[in-house]
């Protein structure tokens, strides 16, 4: 057989078994172990490599379309410099996801944009990476599904959609009050997580308040009860990161007209 049909009869086997990405690179994998006089190995590990590296892509785009994130940021992009009430060891601790193999969960406190949905994103994005299942909500639309489930008598099987993943974000508590039925259907999804997969909590209000925004104090200990007992509370008081540009913004006007006055 010459060169160049076997190459073609290689490129066929490997898209019969399903390796498009090794069978798409082969005829340059061949070029380059040639001109690199590459071993035998050398040469199969780098075909092998490309299939991998192509099919790790389609997975994690494939899961991060899938957990529903409100966007895509890192660690990478948060600046802690900004944000010094933020204990960046701890941070990266978080990151190691330990919290998510022990069932804990991770409530992030704070006021409106000092990065609670940012830093709830990026370690969602890294459990992905780790291979996890991960789902992120708010909790408006959460209880909006949950009521809507309940009222359709399909209750018991919507909650599988939160409590099946290894992680749950729940993003936004506390932003609107919650009535009874609301409220009881959040605290059996964060029952029936309880001590089997992590939650993390993004809210505005502190815990003392939660009996007023659960409208019922019982239930509320009650929830936060579970939600804590295996938790890291990271409270974050600081400025807004989306008011970053606009006080400088404003800092510049007021010193030019400083200069001009
Ligand atoms: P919230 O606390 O209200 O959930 P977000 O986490 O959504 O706020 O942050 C608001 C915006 O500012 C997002 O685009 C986020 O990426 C960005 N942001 C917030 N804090 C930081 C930070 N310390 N470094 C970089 N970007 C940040
Ligand atoms: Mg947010």
């Amino acid at each position: 057989m010459s060169e160049a049909l076997v190459l073609a009869k290689a490129e066929e086997q490997l898209l019969e078994l399903g390796l498009k990405r090794a069978a798409a690179v082969l005829p340059a994998c061949v070029e380059w172990a040639a001109g690199h006089q590459a071993t035998y190995a050398e040469f199969l590990h780098r075909l092998l490599e490309a299939e991998q590296e192509e099919r790790y892509s389609r997975y994690m785009h494939a899961r991060l379309r899938m957990a529903n994130f409100p966007y895509h940021k890192t660690l990478a992009d948060f600046d802690f410099s900004f944000q010094p009430s933020i204990d960046e060891r701890q941070i990266r601790e978080l990151a190691s996801l330990t919290f998510i193999q022990e069932g804990s969960n991770v409530i992030f406190l704070g006021p409106p944009g000092v990065g609670k949905t940012h830093l709830a994103v990026a370690l969602g994005m890294e459990a992905i990476r780790q291979r996890m299942s991960v789902y992120f909500v708010t909790m408006q639309r959460l209880v909006a599904d949950l009521r809507r489930a309940y009222q359709e008598g399909r209750l018991d099987k919507r909650l599988r959609i939160y409590t099946q993943p290894k992680l749950l974000t729940c993003d936004e508590v506390g932003y609107l009050p919650l009535d009874a039925l609301d409220a009881a259907n959040f605290f059996r999804l964060v029952s029936e997580r309880y001590e089997h997969g992590s939650l993390i909590i993004t809210s505005n209000t502190s815990f003392t308040n939660w009996g007023t925004l659960f409208g019922d104090q019982v239930l509320a200990s009650a929830l936060l009860d579970r939600l804590l007992h295996h938790a890291t509370t990271v409270n974050i008081r600081g400025n807004s990161y989306r008011m970053k540009d606009k006080l400088r913004a404003g800092v510049t006007h007021a010193l030019k007209e400083e200069a001009t006055a």
